[in-house]
């Protein structure tokens, strides 16, 4: 045999692809090289071979380790040569039909001792409403779903009792038929039976053939502490059953989280609007806010202005992912009275006389920028009259 050429040379990649260029490479070659395009060319074929081999290589990280140290020799016993191209859609089956060249061939399962393809089961949701003191502390939520569950009538079989299941003619009870699309051969869910492997004559009117019946069933979902509205739990394997002995598929519940009459959520931080009154304000207090873990006493500084944001750390939600607790942003803003009593309104009276007579000092400031304010704009006035 001729010298062997060089299997990156082969595919045509860098010597540091990645493995998805080298799937990427070979794919492309051979969709050109497939023998079902280029019927009886025997140049044709040996690329088709010699591409398959190279990506046999090159796609096992230890046989790649090897050839890039030692080259060819460095692969004695342990590359695949191949033959006949049977070889090659035996040793790469999964791949013609599985990811490399993606669902058009029928991906997801997988694949049972006796060589058939199985099915895994279809997902399933639920939902769950918690009150923000739930999302905090993480709790555990009992849903009610309706999920398949074999039929009792004829133990999930599907077959009306005194029939029984015949195996599909149409692909042996593989439940898998290969197709040509295009070039290609495809392997696809065999359209006799939809994968089944077998086909009922007489269907269970229990369950109208399917082998299963909807069941209502309970379910406990852990939600973590910290969760956030329109987050998912995955209850693994909870989903419906497979239809031919495959893994069950995933149940999802989906949070909400009700809107708090007090607390606003942002990430894991907590927003809480704090009313305080003018003379709190100003002369500062000690008031007591709310925490989801209890009340907390916050001091106002005397002069605090309307709008100033207090930090209390780390009172806000766990982080779901495990990671530093949010703070309680405490915003306080001054809550200005709609009705005072005749004390109120007559102490407030004195304290606007005062605010005329013994202008703070910032106003003092504001009250002469207005002024010049207003005479600027009378000599503007006069100068366009
Ligand atoms: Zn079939
Ligand atoms: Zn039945």
């Amino acid at each position: 045999m001729a010298s062997k050429r060089d299997y990156y040379e082969v595919l045509n990649v860098a010597r540091d692809a990645s493995e998805r260029e080298i799937a990427g490479a070979y794919r492309k070659l051979a969709l050109k090289y497939h023998p079902d395009a280029n019927s009886n060319d025997e140049e044709a074929t040996e690329k088709f071979k010699e591409a398959a081999e190279a990506y046999e290589v090159l796609s096992d990280s230890q046989k790649r380790a090897l050839y890039d140290q030692y080259g060819h020799a460095g692969l004695q016993g342990a590359g695949q040569q191949f033959h006949e191209v049977e070889d090659i859609f035996e040793a790469f089956g999964d791949i013609f039909s599985g990811g490399l060249f993606g669902d058009l061939f029928g991906g997801g399962g997988g694949r049972r001792r006796d060589g058939r393809r199985v099915r895994r089961g279809e997902d399933l949701r639920c939902d769950a409403t918690l009150d923000l003191e739930e999302a905090a502390r993480g709790v555990t939520k009992t849903v009610k779903l309706k999920r398949k569950a074999p039929c009792k009538k004829c133990s999930g079989s599907g077959a009306a009792p005194g029939s029984v299941a015949q195996s599909c003619q149409r692909c042996g009870g593989r439940g898998q038929v290969v197709q040509s699309a295009g070039i290609l051969r495809v392997q696809t869910v065999c359209p006799g039976c939809q994968g089944a492997g077998h086909v009922i004559s007489s269907p269970c009117d229990g369950c109208r053939g399917s082998g299963f019946v909807p069941e209502p069933v309970t379910l406990d979902v852990a939600i973590p502490a910290g969760i956030d509205d329109g987050m998912r739990v995955r209850l693994t394997g909870q989903g419906q059953p497979s239809p031919d002995g495959g893994p069950p598929g995933d149940c999802y519940c989906f949070v909400s989280v009700r809107p708090h009459s007090l607390f606003e959520r942002d990430g894991t931080h907590l927003i809480l609007r704090l009313p305080v009154t003018y003379s709190q304000a100003t002369l500062g207090a000690t008031v007591e806010v709310p925490t989801l873990a209890g009340p907390e006493e916050l001091k106002i500084p005397p002069g605090t202005p309307s709008g100033e944001v207090f930090r209390l750390r780390s009172k806000g939600m766990p982080d779901p992912h495990g990671g530093r607790a949010g703070d309680l942003h405490v915003q306080m803003f001054i809550e200005v009275p709609k009705k005072l009593t005749a004390a109120q309104e007559d102490l407030l009276r004195q304290l606007a006389e005062l605010e005329h007579t013994d202008v703070a000092p910032h106003r003092k400031t504001f009250l002469e920028q207005l002024r010049s304010y207003f005479a600027s704009t009378e000599d503007a006035a006069e100068h366009e009259g």
